[in-house]
């Protein structure tokens, strides 16, 4: 829903990207995969932000590189370590196929633009993007739910908001953007780059967030138990014992499905 605010100038394509590349050279956060244009790496970084905070990404991911610094290393090592490593950030099968991907690019090399990229296990449109953009400098707009939203508050495609140089820095800033001033709730217009070229500064107005409707809590469901069964099994501790039988049964056939674990006559383990 909008209402009346202050008018914006005409989108001046040249004068947006350089107020929104000085804004983030300026603002943006110094994360480690922003200082590298190792395509591993960058797999890495995109991966585990996938649905996971970028602030508890940090730690995971330089562990992660330390461990395993190139596909190789990844590709040799045992599933049951790597679902150790991922213990916390949830969504385990996103190990699975990162480890899937390794072996394949430690077999054949790196696939070289976005539309090679997207051919790998786990690796989405967004992602491919991402590791063509800031790794092979291919230019492409990397869209996320952040650039989608702030794109249409501009009132034009993402792809359009691309500049000629510095493609790979507008993707990251234009993420930034999404994710600091142009939030889903509540953007934070005042001080936005872009706000004197956006036809939506200061109109947004967002409804009030839904009540849950169900009302179900994260311990019932079986994403919390299957969390429970990778991090026992990764730690030693084994199944966790306070899970009724047939709720055990139902989430260990659909990690096996997944290829996460493996149950045979001498109990249950993490896939090797
Ligand atoms: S002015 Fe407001 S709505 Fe427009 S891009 Fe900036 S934060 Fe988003």
């Amino acid at each position: 829903m909008q209402t009346s605010g202050p008018r914006s100038r005409p989108l001046s394509l040249a004068l947006l990207q350089d107020a929104v590349l000085r804004w983030y050279d300026a603002n943006g956060r110094d994360l480690p995969w922003r200082r590298t244009r190792d395509p591993y790496a960058i797999l890495v970084s995109e991966v585990m932000a996938q649905q996971t905070q970028v602030a508890r990404v940090v730690a995971y991911y330089e562990r992660w590189l330390e461990r395993w610094p190139t596909p190789a290393a990844l590709a040799r090592a045992p599933l049951g370590d790597v679902l150790s490593a991922w213990v916390g950030l949830g969504y385990n099968t996103r190990a699975l196929r990162l480890r899937e991907t390794a072996t394949i690019i430690a077999r054949d090399g790196w696939p070289r633009d976005s539309a090679g990229l997207r051919s790998l296990p786990g690796v989405g449109p967004y992602t491919a993007a991402a590791v063509a953009s800031f790794a092979f400098g291919e230019r492409i707009a990397a869209v996320d739910t952040n650039v989608r939203r702030m794109a249409a508050r501009l009132q034009t495609a993402p792809q359009s908001l691309l500049p000629q140089h510095r493609h790979a820095d507008w993707n990251q800033a234009a993420m930034e953007l999404g994710a600091v001033h142009c939030r889903a709730r509540a953007p934070r217009c005042d001080g936005c780059p872009a706000a004197q070229w956006c036809p939506s500064n200061g109109l947004v107005v967002t409804a009030p967030r839904a009540a849950r409707g169900t009302g179900e809590r994260f311990e019932d469901s079986d994403r919390w138990v299957r969390g429970r069964v990778i991090s026992g099994l990764a730690s030693g501790a084994g199944l966790p014992s306070d899970i009724s039988a047939e709720r055990m049964t139902r989430v260990l056939q659909a990690l096996q499905r997944d290829g996460l674990v493996t149950v045979d006559a001498t109990g249950v383990g993490l896939s090797r």
